[in-house]
């Protein structure tokens, strides 16, 4: 229609279960989102979130449903076709090398969107020598972005906590996706930490990067997402605004009783 823009959605989700067994971890889930949103998907222990994100980038197949990226259908590819069109994640459990630095970390994740790959000063072509050059500076420029430009020598285990979590999500900037999924970013961070982490997420986003943010800490939640999808025993409650989320009775019945409550509290007031 002349006039109206229409805009493709980034990513599709519909009817996406998994079952575990006897246990239905997802079940008929779903939902989309548009490019450069910030979609939180959230849910007591045990909803199902994780096991979301592993049906989203190939980690485990679904039961039955199909998820839509970009306009591929994924729902069968494995976890390198879907990264290679641009879908990346950071765990929930970190996993880092203990005799890397941090650049050295930033540069080996950039290496799968390498042309000359993983040994390019074997051959040192003309091409390779200027990739290297500009590898070093995608990875400066990722640590400045999330902070960490003063430690690029300092050996990744020896980060404290709050500061790997930004390590692993330079890392994952740096195979340049265009859909990134955090599971538990703010895990272990302190408020202030989940400040920084906040305006982060929104300068990602700057960057013309979808987000979806899977997490429990409500604070990063309420103030990051342009949209909330809630799980409970892997079925979709609610979704809809911080707002329209806050208010809704079935979430805050989901949440009563748990360890969350007391947070959800403190996010909505
Ligand atoms: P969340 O991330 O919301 O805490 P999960 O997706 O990890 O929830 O888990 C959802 C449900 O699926 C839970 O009951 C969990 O015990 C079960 N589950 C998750 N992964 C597996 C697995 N690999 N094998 C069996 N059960 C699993
Ligand atoms: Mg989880």
């Amino acid at each position: 229609m002349k006039g109206r823009k229409v805009v493709e959605n980034i990513l599709e989700v519909a009817g996406l279960s998994k079952n575990f067994g006897g246990v239905r971890a997802v079940d008929g889930l779903s939902f989309s989102m548009e490019p450069g949103q910030i979609l939180a998907i959230i849910g007591p222990n045990g909803s199902g979130k994780t096991t979301c994100i592993n049906m989203i980038t190939g980690v485990l197949k679904p039961t039955s449903g199909t998820v839509r990226f970009d306009g591929h259908d994924i729902t069968s590819m494995s976890r390198a076709e879907i990264a290679r069109l641009g879908v990346t994640r950071t765990f929930q459990n970190l996993r880092l090398w203990s005799t890397l630095s941090v650049l050295d970390h930033v540069l080996a994740a950039r290496y799968c969107r390498t042309k000359s790959g993983f040994f390019p000063s074997i051959f040192r072509s003309r091409g390779a020598v200027a990739e290297e050059k500009a590898n070093l500076e995608l990875a400066r420029e990722l640590l400045a972005l999330v902070g960490l430009s003063d430690l690029e020598s300092a050996l990744a285990p020896s980060l404290p906590y709050g500061k790997r979590r930004l390590l692993e999500i330079a890392r994952a900037l740096a195979t340049e996706p265009k859909l990134l999924l955090l599971d538990e970013p703010a895990a272990g961070m302190s408020s202030s930490e989940i400040d920084q982490l906040i305006n982060l997420i929104f300068k990602i986003r700057d960057r013309g990067i979808s987000v979806i943010l899977v997490e429990h800490r409500m604070k990063l939640v309420m103030a990051a997402s342009d949209k909330i999808v809630v799980l409970n025993y892997g079925q979709k409650i609610a979704e809809g605004t911080a707002e329209e989320i806050r208010g809704n009775e079935q979430v805050i019945q989901a949440y009563l009783g748990t360890a969350y409550s007391r947070e959800v509290d403190e996010a909505c007031h």
